[in-house]
Formats: structure tokens, sequence, C-alpha cells
């Protein structure tokens, strides 16, 4: 982004070469829905290509590519059909609906910048309203509000529903525009949801996260891994967010492409192997204390962040330092890039470490990738709910030989004996299990099941005490006789072979659309000169088109060098451009460097001659002129990044005398 960055243009830029554009454009659009153009689609591809080198291939992840649409209960015991909402706030009058944190912090915010320029003599743009409800200019803040406003936006993200009505009351934020007073906060799902087939009766949702699919294959990935702990699956798909009021372009839409990995890892033991690899890398840390008490980031070495403690452990810092340099490598600015922490009310509650790796543009900073350690919370609830074993067992190096008491119900005697009530009084039993809310499969045996030793000695202390029989109350509130012929209870002696733990999983979660178009404001400038032109200066290994190929002029003799020249870009996979246009050969240069290409090769008069050829480069717009194989060759080297433009002017000499 340059100094006097100016959104709009970037923006009709980015539209006029077709990077994106909203959804449905003839009949009108829809927020939060956009469609890539060629330009967008190919960063985009190169974008998840890199992901796909950085982290699948360098990590042997175990890529999946599973559905979006998913059925109700497997997001009902993921926690999102009761939990993946936002609070909304609604206009009292004309029913304008906002989501409550942007309400306050854009309100807040607008006064913040109105006072700014009261102090600077200016005169602020004033928010409309009507009526009784019409603004009163805006009046300086004192010192303390001022503080107090700046400490609210830094810890917005911490606030729950009634703190966020609080501050509606308290600071009387009103609707932006009709300045009207909006209601309290609800909760709105942010699910679509639908019906699965033609029935109705199997409810679903278009996934909002491609993390449950992950999840729910656990089984099966670790039995093509042989076994072996830890390892990470990987997707890269769609996910779908009912956003309540999506704005700021691709950064809150309503369907987008995620890349996510979870990383399984036992428990005890969340070191890393490759952590040496990493630990001297400095990054710019945000943590929640510093949030908290108004302190600003602090700059450490990701290996000093985990010794210390901030950062959890060293399997979640790993990751932290890969994404960093995945951001970097695609073209991130060092200086706009920090990992925030998440605050206490922020993190999902199972979660024990949890850090955003944000992004700063004009919109500010923005959360592009979250970083979070679930502990073992997603393969836990499936397992409790499908009763299939999401657990990894290891072979222990000794035996462990334990007793425990278990009581096995003869089930014939059961049914006689309590007829239609027999439910009451076998859940008067489950609930005598370790954990009642796990569901074990039909097939298991009682002996096999984990029963509270507590309980069952009270329940054996009670048959005894009654001879053989007692009384207990079920949850239909009605006394039933037990007697000791249908219940069997038994110390067993057991051999444990193998450890079974339910692994953590670490998250490393990309919104590819905010990496997208936070790096497009990075490499965005508008070089000075007769006119001023926009330049997209993206690192060549994301750029859309790697090459452009273009003619001093438009005759027919250079066709066939043109198409000798795409061939042999071709063959060596560098995506290319043809521009014959009638432009001059500036112009074109300037329109494709709107579209990022890093290199052009110019074909001229003594093109025919010679076969040698001009190689420009975007940036410094320095060309240099060589023969057709060797630029070629030099290309494919620059894209691949074995060799820097820096390192081609080592041996060559700039060439000058070509008109542009
Ligand atoms: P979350 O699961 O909420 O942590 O989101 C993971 C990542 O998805 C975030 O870091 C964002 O980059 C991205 N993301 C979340 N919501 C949206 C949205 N509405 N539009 C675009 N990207 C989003």
């Amino acid at each position: 982004m340059t100094k006097n960055f100016d959104r709009t243009s970037l923006e009709a830029l980015l539209l006029k070469r077709f990077f994106y554009a909203p959804s449905f454009g003839p009949y009108g659009g829809v927020a939060g829905l956009y469609d890539y153009g060629p330009a967008g689609c190919a960063l985009q591809s190169n974008i998840l290509n890199i992901w796909k080198q950085h982290f699948v291939m360098e990590e042997n992840m175990l890529e999946l590519d599973c559905t979006m649409l998913t059925p109700y209960d497997v997001l009902k015991t993921s926690g999102h059909v009761d939990k993946f909402a936002d609070y909304m706030v609604k206009d009292t009058k004309n029913g304008e609906i906002f989501r409550a944190d942007h309400l306050v912090k854009n309100v807040l915010k607008k006064r913040l910048e109105d006072d700014e320029l009261l102090k600077n003599g200016k005169a602020p743009t004033q928010a409309k309203g009507k009526g009784k409800n019409k603004k009163a200019a805006p009046t300086p803040l004192s010192d303390e509000l001022r503080k107090e406003y700046e400490d609210i936006l830094e810890q917005l993200d911490n606030y729950d529903g009634k703190g966020l009505d609080g501050l509606i009351k308290k600071y009387n934020i009103t609707s932006p525009e009709a300045g009207n007073p909006v209601s309290e906060c609800t909760l709105f799902n942010l699910m679509f949801e639908t019906q699965i087939g033609p029935t109705g009766s199997l409810k679903g949702f278009l996934r909002p996260e491609t993390a449950q699919g992950q999840f729910l294959n656990f089984k099966r990935l670790l039995e093509y891994n042989t076994g072996s702990m830890p390892f990470a699956s990987a997707q890269i798909g769609k996910s779908f967010r009912n956003e309540i009021s999506p704005r700021q372009g691709l950064l809150r839409v309503r369907e987008f492409t995620m890349a996510e990995i979870e990383h399984f890892v036992d428990p005890e033991n969340k070191n890393h192997h490759r952590f040496d690899e990493v630990k001297d890398i400095e990054i710019v840390f945000y943590p929640a204390s510093n949030q908290m008490e108004g302190k600003g980031t602090v700059t450490t070495t990701i290996g000093k962040a985990v010794e210390s403690g901030m950062v959890n452990n060293q399997t979640l810092g790993y990751f932290i330092a890969r994404i960093y340099l995945f951001l970097i490598k695609i073209g991130i600015k060092h200086e706009k890039l920090r990992f925030r922490q998440h605050m206490a009310n922020e993190m999902a509650h199972y979660a024990c470490d949890c850090w955003d790796a944000e992004i700063e543009n004009s919109y500010g900073w923005i959360e592009c990738v979250g970083c979070a350690d679930r502990s073992a919370f997603d393969l836990t609830v499936h397992q409790k709910k499908t009763g299939e074993k999401l657990v990894v067992q290891e072979a222990l190096p000794e035996p462990i030989i334990r007793d425990r008491w278990v009581i096995e119900i003869n089930k014939p005697k059961f049914g006689p004996a309590f007829k239609k009530n027999v439910r009451f009084v076998q859940g008067y039993f489950d609930n005598m299990l370790e954990d009642p809310t796990i569901s074990y499969p039909k097939t298991t045996k009682d002996s096999e099941k984990l029963w509270n030793e507590e309980k069952v000695l009270e329940f054996k202390k009670k048959l005894e005490e009654g001879n053989g029989s007692c009384n207990i109350t079920c949850s239909d509130g009605n006394e039933y006789t037990v007697t000791s012929d249908m219940v069997a209870i038994n110390k067993i002696t057991e051999k444990i072979n193998v450890r079974e733990y339910t692994p953590n999983v670490i998250e490393p979660s990309f919104g590819i659309g905010r990496i997208f178009y936070s790096l497009i404001e990075h490499s965005y400038w508008v070089r000075e000169g007769d006119e001023q032109r926009a330049v997209l200066s993206f690192p060549a290994c994301v750029a859309p088109i790697k090459c452009l190929l273009t003619p001093i002029s438009h005759q027919d003799e250079f066709v066939p060098v043109l198409k000798d020249i795409a061939a042999k870009l071709r063959a060596h996979n560098i995506s290319n451009r043809v521009d014959d246009s009638s432009n001059t050969i500036g112009r074109r240069y300037a329109r494709n460097d709107e579209l990022g290409i890093p290199f052009a090769i110019t074909l001229d008069f003594q093109t025919t001659k010679d076969q040698t050829v001009t190689l420009r480069e975007r940036d410094s717009t320095m060309q240099i002129r060589d023969t057709i194989d060797t630029v070629v060759d030099l290309v494919y080297k620059l894209v691949q990044g074995k060799m820097e433009w820096k390192d081609v002017l080592a041996n060559h000499k700039a060439f000058t005398t070509q008109e542009v």
C-alpha cells in the first residue's frame, strides 16, 4: 500500500482487470458473494499451489476433499448449531440490522476520527439522522473518554452480548445513518440451513468450516498413516457463513475458500521434531495480556515465545512460524503482519491457546489465519455421540495390570421384570458409567464399559444390605426393585498392553480471500510519470501471469517468432500473455503492470535479424537483451525463484535504446 493509498482506484483497477467482481451483477448482485475472474483465479490458484507445497508436501500431510453438505447431527455435536452465531441488533424504527460488535466499533472509531479532525481545526462529516434523532454536531472528546474508546476498541472481541448491550447504552450508540435507537443484542446463527433429499426429514447445513470432515475421517487417516503419530490432514475448499452484514469486499463474504490443517498430536508430548528449524524466526506478537492492559506488541523469536510460555507449546509455535514464512513467501509485508492471541472470552472454551495471523490493510488489522490448539474437543464429542472410537492406540513398553469393578446386566431377566419401563431402569445403570454421555455401540459388552468405581461400590453395598434386593429411584420418579440375579457385580483384573488416548488438534485455518485481498493491497503502488500508472508488484511465484510477450509493432513478421517463444514458455510451464495490440509499447507495459506480470519479452526489428529479444522487469522497468533461448531460460529461473533480477543484471548490461 502506498502512502496515499486510494482504495477506490484500486477497486476500479481490480474490476477493470477482472480480478473479481460482485456475483450476479445484471441482477443487482447479492452482498457478500463474489466471482473471481481470470486474473483472480490465476492469483488464487498460485497462492493455493504454494500453500500445498509449503504445508502439505513439506510435512507429508494427508489431503482430503470432503463434502460441503453436512448433516445436522454432525454440526449439533460440534457445537455449531448452538454456538456458531454472532450478536446482532436492529434499528427499532426502520428494522435495519447491524452486527453488534461492528456497530460499536464503527461508531466509536468515527467519534475518535471526528475528534482528531476537530483538534486539527477541520470539520468532520456529519451523520444525518432525521427529526428528533437529527445528530448533534460532533464535539471534542475528553482525554479520558478518548482513552476509554481506544481501550474498548482494542478489546472488543472480548465482549459478549450483555457486554455489547452495556456499551451501546453507556455510549448512546444509535444506528449510524438514521440515528435511531437499536434493540438489545440477539444471537444469529451463521450457518446456511438446507434439506438433504426430498422428504425434508434429513436436515443439513452448508459447512461453515472444512474441519469437521477431517475429524470424522480421523480413524481412516490414522490407518492410512499406519497408526503412526503425530500427523496432519489438510483440506482446501469452500465454506459458507451467512454473515449478518457482509462488507469490506472480500474480507467478509458469505462463501469463501478456506485452507485448513488439522495436526493431530499426543497431548502428553506437544514438542515438534522440526521446531529447531524455525526457532530463530522473529515474529511480532500481540499477547492477550498486552491487549487487556493497553500495551503494544512484542517482537521476539518463536523459540523464546514458546520457552517463556507465551505460546502454549512447540507444535503451536511451529505452525505460527510456518504460517509466517508462507505469508512472507507470497508477498505479505513483514511490517504489516502480527500474531494476536485470543483473549479469555474470545477463545473457544475448549481451546488451550489461539493466535490469529493478522494482516494490516486499509481496513485495519484483519484476521487472516486462525491458529488454535483445539485440545481433544472435536474427536471427543464425535466419539461420545457416535460410539466410534476416535483414539490412538500405542503399544506400551511394559503392560499395566489393573483391577476394576464392572456391572453386567442380565438382560433376559430385566425385560420380563420391568416390561415397558425397562429403559428407566437401564438408564439408572447407565448413569453409573464413568462418563454417562458416551454412547457405546450396541455390541460393546458391559464388562468392557468403564464404570465409576464409587457408584458401583455404593450400589453393591445397598444390594448386600438388602440381602440381594434393593429399591432404586429412576428418572421417571418411580421406584423399582432390583435383585442380585438381575445384575452381576465383579472385580475384574485387566492386563493393559496398549495406551489409548484422544489426540489433541492444532488447527491452522486460512481464509484465502482475505490473504488474497491483503496481498493485492500490499503489492499495489502507483508509478509517477507523465501519467500515473498503477502497478501490482506480486512476487513472481504468485503473479497471475508470469510473462508478457509483445512485439514492438503490430507486424505480421513477428507472428511466427511470437508463436515460437510462446511454445517455449509453455514447455517450461510459464504462463504467458501475448499483447500485440496497436497501443504504444509503453501503454502495453502499463496495462500489463496492472495485472502484475513480472516479466516482459519484447520482440523488435533486431529479433528478426539475430534471434535476440529484450527482457523487462516490471518494478524497475529495466531491460536486458539476449537470445530467445537464454531469455526463456532466465524467465524460467526467475519464476522458479532460482534466480533474482539482480543476478540477471550482474551478467547483462542494461539495455536502454529500445523506444518505450
Ligand atoms: P474462523 O474459523 O472463524 O477462525 O475463520 C478462519 C479464517 O476464515 C479466518 O481467519 C478468516 O481468514 C476466514 N474467514 C472467516 N470468516 C470469513 C468471511 N465471512 N469472509 C471471508 N473470510 C472469512
